[in-house]
Order: C-alpha cells, then sequence, then structure tokens
C-alpha cells in the first residue's frame, strides 16, 4: 500500500504525465465521491479504442490500461470491487498477500474468495511484501511465493506487485521471475503511473493518452463512510467482530470477553 516513501533503486519515482501525453480526465476527489460506481465510471472514461484495457502479461503492442489492485487489507473488500468492476465489464489484476498479517490465505474461505475473483474474470497476483527479503534473496522468495500460492489456491499467478517495495535498495529490473512484475520499467517508469496508495491520489487528472498503470486499493471504494478515516474504521469494526466470533469458537468458557 505504502509505495511513496523512498525512490525505487534504479527508478525515479514516476510522475503521472509525460511528454507526448495530453492531460484530461480528472480524477474523483474529493474522497467523498469514492464509490464503486465512481470508479468504474473513471474506467468507462480512461479506456478508449486507443486504450483498451491490458493484463500485465499481455505483450501485445499498443497502449493499455493496466487496473491494479492490492489486497493489502481485506478480502471480502476486494471480492465486492472485483463483482462491481465485473458488472461494468471490465477486467483487472488483484493482488494478494501470501505472508501478510491481516489476513490468513491458508483459510478456506480466502481461498474461495481468490478462487471466485479469478471466476469473474479477473487475474491474479502475489503482492509481495519487499521488506521480508534481501535485495540478494528477493527473486527466490518470490518464486517460492508464486509456487505455494499457485499449491494453496490452484490459481495460476499472472503477475507480481510489491508492498513496501523502497524498504531496500533493489533493482526491480534485474529481478529473475517467471512472471512479469508491475515495477518492472516498461510499466512503472516508461508508462503513466498513478495511485491511491494510503487513501490519497497522487495526481489530480489522468492522461487521456497513452498506457497508464492505475493502482488503487478496493478499502477506498468499496469500503463503508464518506472518507477513507470512515472506511478503515469500519473494516475495524467489522474485523473485530469476526475476532470476537473467532475467539469464541476456541475459548467457549470466556463468553463474558468474547460474547
Ligand atoms: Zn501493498
Amino acid at each position: 500500500m505504502d509505495h511513496t516513501e523512498f525512490p525505487l533503486a534504479g527508478h525515479v519515482l514516476s510522475l503521472w504525465a509525460r511528454v507526448g501525453q495530453t492531460l484530461g480526465v480528472p480524477i474523483p476527489v474529493p474522497e467523498s465521491a469514492w464509490s464503486l460506481d465512481t470508479y468504474c465510471d473513471l474506467v468507462d472514461r480512461l479506456t478508449t479504442t486507443n486504450r483498451p484495457l491490458g493484463w500485465f502479461s499481455d505483450t501485445s503492442e499498443g497502449d493499455h490500461l493496466l487496473l491494479r489492485h492490492d489486497v493489502d487489507l481485506d478480502l471480502d473488500l476486494a471480492l465486492s470491487h472485483a463483482r462491481a468492476v465485473e458488472r461494468r465489464s471490465h477486467f483487472a489484476t488483484y493482488f494478494f498477500l501470501l505472508r501478510g498479517t491481516t489476513y490468513n490465505l491458508l483459510e478456506d474461505r480466502s481461498v474461495a474468495v481468490v478462487r471466485e475473483i479469478a471466476a469473474c474474470g479477473h487475474r491474479v497476483g502475489i503482492h509481495v511484501d519487499a521488506s521480508l527479503y534481501s535485495p540478494s534473496e528477493l527473486s527466490a522468495g518470490v518464486r517460492t511465493e508464486i509456487s505455494t500460492f499457485e499449491q494453496i489456491v490452484d490459481v495460476p499467478v499472472d503477475s507480481v506487485s510489491f508492498h513496501r517495495p523502497a524498504t531496500h535498495p533493489v533493482d526491480y529490473d534485474a529481478l529473475d521471475l517467471p512472471v512479469p512484475h508491475a515495477y518492472e520499467r516498461r510499466f512503472f517508469d516508461d508508462i503513466a503511473y498513478v495511485s491511491d496508495s494510503r487513501g490519497r491520489w497522487n495526481a489530480r487528472e489522468l492522461p487521456d493518452s497513452g498506457s497508464l498503470q492505475l493502482l488503487t486499493h478496493p478499502i477506498w471504494w468499496a469500503g463503508d463512510g464518506p472518507t477513507s478515516g470512515d472506511r478503515l474504521r469500519s473494516l475495524l469494526n467489522r474485523r473485530e467482530t469476526s475476532f470476537r466470533n473467532a475467539a469464541q469458537g476456541y475459548l467457549s468458557n470466556f463468553d463474558e470477553l468474547t460474547g
């Protein structure tokens, strides 16, 4: 989620507009306007015959709009998001944390959610926490995560995105991976890149031509409430309840605390 503190090694953090691109598609600001509908409306405006939706693993010529969704916090929000995007006949790539601390991908329900998102016509990737690996261990770590994910979920990993990519000085173009990743120069430096990390856009408009990687996080669009803080608060409340229920299932003798 947090991709902005330090420049990535070997990269200058992208400006969203580059020479030769015209500016023109306004982003829904303020955040009170953010919803699944406004997100899909934005995608409608951004897709053109000259810039159709694409995949990170798509090597076809021409400009593409790459919709990237890093699932940092909650699978149910990702599922709501993915269903809404499918209803509007769009497709995207959803990236899941295998070694995160906010949800457990080994749970049966988690596996079912990821499979349902794939069944919606989206593609699935892994969101690798780069801070867990030294630069020299990163490629091997990602390869292990890919094979583990595919073994557990039984859905092919289309591509990779990185969580906390700037923790260590990594040359992301030099990684040796079996699938593409979102910080390759061709997806990050050579094309426009805009994100809503931390619930804030890093741009006020989007280029109306040229390839674009648009990173958005399901919580800010599928969450409840008019502000990013409200959406996070709502998730925290829901997760407290689900944790309480889980604890009660394990510890029936502490009903005064868990009930
Ligand atoms: Zn992340």
